[in-house]
């Protein structure tokens, strides 16, 4: 029985892992060249460049139970954000989880944010910590934003933080995203700790590749043209003219490919970014904490210095900053490393040693992501496909079985894997 997996994202390299396990003799074919989809990285001139600013929540079921964890060396954020606001800056924490007391004490005393939206959220984190993913994901849902807004949080507060924090998560800061997916990573980052590999989040992929990778199970550099159906079986069609003929095949690419590839409908909607890369010779802020830029005419919507995180993401004495858009700006290369920097200027106005240290930052490089993630919207969960298809021996593995995110690629190449293994037994 042999297994054809199109497409070696999370979501291909899970169910790939899972059916080799199980005995399967499975192959993945991917256009590019490398593994990891939409989770890569470069190595160049000794900085670790994401293809995107991404994260590990660490607290993801699925990452639990598929990664090693350990050997990834996983470097924590620090819990919370600094948020710049007209001039100021604002330390947001978990008072009971952030290492740094001076962050703690800072951010409890600190009465430019009311006491009721901390006391509110630490309530929401407490809550949602209690409930089951299950229970989590059941029910009506709402905009996030409505639902911000039933559980009492100020407009205020919304807009300091819920916008730009979920912004960078969801890139959509008008948070009319699913409830769910909010409050899903929300009990994901209060149960578990924010991270990036020691060589970057490409190393997330590279792990679950390798030992399929070590027995010539994936084939780069080899993309799928079509899928059709003649008298005995489905075949896949490559670019380059071969044809394959495997007993089971599995779309495990984006998905507006699996829909070009197969015809069904899959969820609408690309949210798109950037991330733009500067190294400098002094860092500007010393926290392990996500900057937001809550102006609302902000033009970059967070920053961070990955290397307060991860030294290791540049040589040494080099700091490495990452600045994310959401959209994919139209401007130049120049205007938009310009920009980037004007927006981090204004929101560390007034301290003169972040102005200092900023000046010494040039251009590294860009990431325009024309598909970072699928539209979210309220009710969307219902709706989502299933791994099995309508076609014979044509399986979907994808995040767009279950949400946007990394878990949720590695639970549906998990379930791709159950549906194939029990749909085997009755061949
Ligand atoms: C900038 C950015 C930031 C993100 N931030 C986060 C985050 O912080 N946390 C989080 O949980 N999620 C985040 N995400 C989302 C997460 O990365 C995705 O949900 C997840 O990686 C999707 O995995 P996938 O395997 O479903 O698809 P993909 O990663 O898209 O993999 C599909 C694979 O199929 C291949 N392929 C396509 N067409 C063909 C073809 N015809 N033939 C052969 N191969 C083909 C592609 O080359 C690719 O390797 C982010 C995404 C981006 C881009």
């Amino acid at each position: 029985m042999h297994a054809m997996i199109i497409g070696a994202g999370l979501a291909g390299l899970t169910c790939a892992r899972e059916l080799d396990r199980h005995g399967v003799d499975v192959t993945l074919i991917e256009a590019s060249n490398g593994v990891g989809g939409r989770v890569r990285t470069d190595y160049v001139d000794g900085y670790t460049l994401d293809r995107g600013f991404q994260v590990l929540f660490d607290a993801y079921p699925a990452v639990q139970r598929q990664l090693d964890l350990t050997a990834l060396d996983l470097q924590p954020f620090e819990p919370g954000a600094i948020i710049c606001f007209e001039g100021q800056r604002i330390v947001l924490t978990d008072p009971l989880r952030d290492p740094d007391l001076k962050a703690r004490l800072q951010a409890t005393i600190d009465m430019r944010i009311s006491p009721f939206d901390k006391l509110r959220t630490l309530l929401l984190a407490l809550e949602l910590k209690s409930q089951t993913i299950g229970q989590m994901l059941t029910g009506p849902d709402t905009s996030s934003l409505n639902y911000l807004r039933q559980r009492g949080f100020s407009e205020r507060f919304i807009d300091l933080f819920f916008r730009p924090f979920y912004g960078g998560i969801l890139f959509d800061r008008a948070l009319q995203t699913s409830a769910k997916c909010l409050k899903f990573d929300f009990k994901m980052l209060a149960e578990g700790q924010t991270a990036v590999p020691l060589h970057g989040m490409g190393e997330i992929s590279e792990q679950l590749a390798r030992p399929l990778m070590q027995r010539g199970r994936i084939r780069l550099n080899t993309r799928a043209e079509r899928i059709f159906s003649a008298g005995d079986g489905t075949h896949i069609y490559l670019v380059g003219g071969e044809t394959l003929q495997p007993d089971v095949i599995v779309l495990a690419t984006s998905a507006p490919e699996v829909e070009r590839l197969s015809g069904e409908p899959m969820p609408t909607g690309a949210k798109q970014t950037a991330t733009i890369y500067l190294n400098g010779d002094q860092r500007f802020y010393s926290a392990k904490k996500l900057v937001l830029n809550a102006n609302p005419d902000a033009y970059i919507n967070n920053a961070q210095l990955l290397t307060n995180v991860n030294p290791a993401y540049a040589p040494v004495g080099k700091h490495l900053l990452s600045a994310v858009t959401i959209g994919i700006p139209t401007i130049t290369d120049t205007q938009l490393y310009r920009a980037v920097l004007t927006d981090l200027h204004a929101m560390f106005a007034g301290d003169i040693k972040a102005q200092a240290a900023l000046a010494t930052y040039q251009p590294l490089a860009i990431y325009r992501i024309p598909y970072a993630q699928f539209d979210q919207p309220p009710g969307l969960h219902a709706r989502l496909p299933d791994n099995r298809t309508q076609l014979q021996g044509v399986y979907l593995a994808g995040e767009y079985t279950e949400a946007s995110s990394l878990n949720a690629a590695m639970v549906s190449g998990e379930k791709c894997a159950v549906a194939i293994i029990k749909d085997l037994r009755m061949y």
